[in-house]
């Protein structure tokens, strides 16, 4: 996606759902249920990975490798080509439209409950509707609220959140933005300690290298989590209830939202990074390793990719794994680059976003 053409496209775009973003809004004052807690595996998920979204389970990797064999067959078998013949591949954009259910949360501390504006609400979407226009996958902004929240805020209390605030079914994309993010345990009690251990988790990387944390947290010294999501769960399908998959969704610190105060990760790209481990996609450097026959993130178009990028370093300046073909996507938003770096995904990642929407969350 060219810089010039997007800054235009946002322009544009912004001016005309400005005005109607606000005939979304709700508003939710300190509502906390004690609900029944369901944590067990998703609190494991989020334990580990830089950028908060947990490992991927066996059984999604299962199910990425079982795609990878078949969605390509799937998309030529019209032309009566059984092959995987990269020229018979249907551009992605002429592929029907994938239409995604999605409800902004805003959830602030009473100090900042101003942070985000509307106007940052609104470049959000766009730059996200914008990010995934080469996918085919829309989405629809069915609603944004607020809560005035400082245990919500920073994810304390987590579930009691998610049982007031969620919207739609499995298939909707639930997105909250809060002011002061932090990994937060089962119990909802402020987990200074859980987030230790997270970081703890993943000091194989220089901590300049862990772009998805931030050192510039308003509202103390501490570093902040800068976004985390639920991938897929396979588990789930047509007959699972609201309990099943009450924790599904996205969490993202208010500040990378365009507009935001965290330099250089200000532009919402953290939102649209999170969002593709929410469609199943994994990081680039996934397994972290140039070894023969590791599969990475089970994409083939994305080089093998040993580190996570920090910033936006020159284009053609990072080959982490110099004896397999290709350079680092450093432009790819499934790396950990800086958002004025973020440009694409491939042509795969669209594909197998596409196809785990198919296996994973549609109709459910
Ligand atoms: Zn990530």
């Amino acid at each position: 996606m060219h810089r010039a053409l997007l800054r235009h496209t946002l322009i544009l775009a912004v001016v005309s759902i400005a005005s109607s973003v606000s005939a979304f809004w709700t508003e939710n004052d300190n509502n906390t249920n004690n609900q029944p807690q369901q944590w067990s595996s998703y609190f494991q998920q989020r334990q580990a990975g830089a950028c908060g979204t947990g490992e991927p389970s066996p059984a999604l990797r299962d199910a990425h490798k079982r795609l990878s064999s078949t969605e390509y067959r799937q998309v030529v078998v019209g032309d009566g080509d059984s092959s995987s013949n990269a020229s018979s591949r249907p551009p992605v954009d002429s592929l029907p439209r994938i239409q995604v259910d999605t409800w902004f949360h805003v959830v602030s501390t009473s100090d900042q409950a101003d942070l985000v504006t509307n106007a940052m609400i609104a470049d959000q979407f766009v730059y996200l509707q914008q990010a995934y226009a080469n996918t085919s996958i829309h989405y629809t902004l069915r609603g944004v609220d607020r809560s005035i929240n400082d245990t919500w805020a920073r994810n304390g209390d987590a579930l009691a959140m998610k049982r007031t605030l969620r919207r739609g079914s499995y298939s909707a994309l639930n997105i909250y933005f809060q002011t002061n993010l932090e990994m937060s345990d089962p119990s909802g009690v402020n987990s200074r300690n859980a987030m230790n251990h997270n970081r703890n988790a993943v000091t194989k990387f220089p901590r300049d290298q862990e772009p998805h944390y931030s050192s510039s947290s308003a509202s103390s010294s501490a570093p902040n989590l800068l976004g985390f999501c639920t991938l897929p769960n396979p588990q789930i399908n047509s007959s699972s209830t609201l309990d099943d998959y009450i924790s599904d969704g996205c969490n993202i610190l208010a500040a990378t939202m365009p507009g935001g105060s965290i330099t250089h990760y200000n532009r919402g790209g953290t939102a649209v990074h999170e969002v593709g481990h929410w469609h199943g996609l994994l990081h680039t450097f996934q397994d972290e390793t140039c070894a023969p026959g590791d599969e990475g993130d089970y994409i083939p178009d994305t080089p093998q990719q040993s580190t996570p990028t920090d910033g936006c370093p020159a284009p053609g300046t990072k080959d982490s794994c110099p004896d397999l073909p290709g350079l680092d996507a450093i432009s790819n938003f499934m790396d950990y680059s800086s958002d004025d770096c973020y440009q694409n995904f491939t042509y795969d990642q669209a594909m197998r976003m596409r196809s785990m929407w198919s296996a994973m969350r549609e109709g459910k």
